[in-house]
């Protein structure tokens, strides 16, 4: 099966007044949905592929052909990402963490000082994540570009999208009032969601 735009689950300004509705559309329909296009145009060449799921794929590059590799990782990381980050946000986040989550996160003010600092510090274009590594350990990691957490054995637990197509029609070039507004929008109960599955 084609990979298609996951349904979104709220509507596009139901994150305002922290993420702007236009941003949101924009975002949605017109990024995503190239990932979702180039992924599907490069994969065409190589149908079989279309029966591993886009984690398969991003979790073992190495089984995609090379000529499509590099295409396969950007518009597929893209892909995987966006859906992620979609999830992750709501209208009417769920700001308490369970006893057992907040406990493995640490000092929560501190946690989220170093997140922040991580994505305004990050050069370019790319992600900060909270990731749980393969001993369940919980690292804060930035990736470059489209990169997944998961094709580095890493799990996403939150992720924030850096690239300026995510904050500059609202925010321009503060970035760092994009990344305090965002954990506005954080909810923590589907945050959780990902944790409790490992
Ligand atoms: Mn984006």
């Amino acid at each position: 099966m084609k990979h298609e735009l996951p349904k979104l689950e709220y509507s596009y300004d139901a994150l305002e007044p922290y993420i702007d509705a236009k941003t949101m559309e924009i975002h949605y329909t017109k990024h995503h949905q190239n990932y979702v296009n180039k992924l599907n145009e490069a994969l065409d060449k190589y149908p079989k592929l279309y029966e591993k799921s886009i984690e398969e794929l991003l979790m073992d590059l190495e089984v995609v052909p090379e000529d499509i590799r590099t295409t396969v990782k950007n518009n597929g990381g893209g892909h995987f990402n966006h859906t992620f980050f979609w999830s992750i946000m709501g209208p009417n986040p769920q700001m308490a963490l369970s006893e057992d989550f907040a406990q493995k996160l640490g000092d929560f003010n501190n946690f989220k000082t170093e997140f922040s600092n991580k994505a305004t510090a990050l050069f370019g274009s790319g992600w900060v994540w909270l990731a749980q590594n393969k001993d369940g350990k919980l690292d804060i990691i930035s990736t470059s570009n489209q990169d997944s957490p998961i094709s580095q054995n890493y799990k996403p637990i939150i992720g924030i999208d850096l690239w300026e197509h995510a904050y500059y029609l609202k925010y321009q070039n503060k970035r760092s009032e994009y990344i305090d507004a965002w954990w506005n929008v954080v909810d923590w109960k589907k945050v959780e969601k990902n944790m409790s599955e490992h």
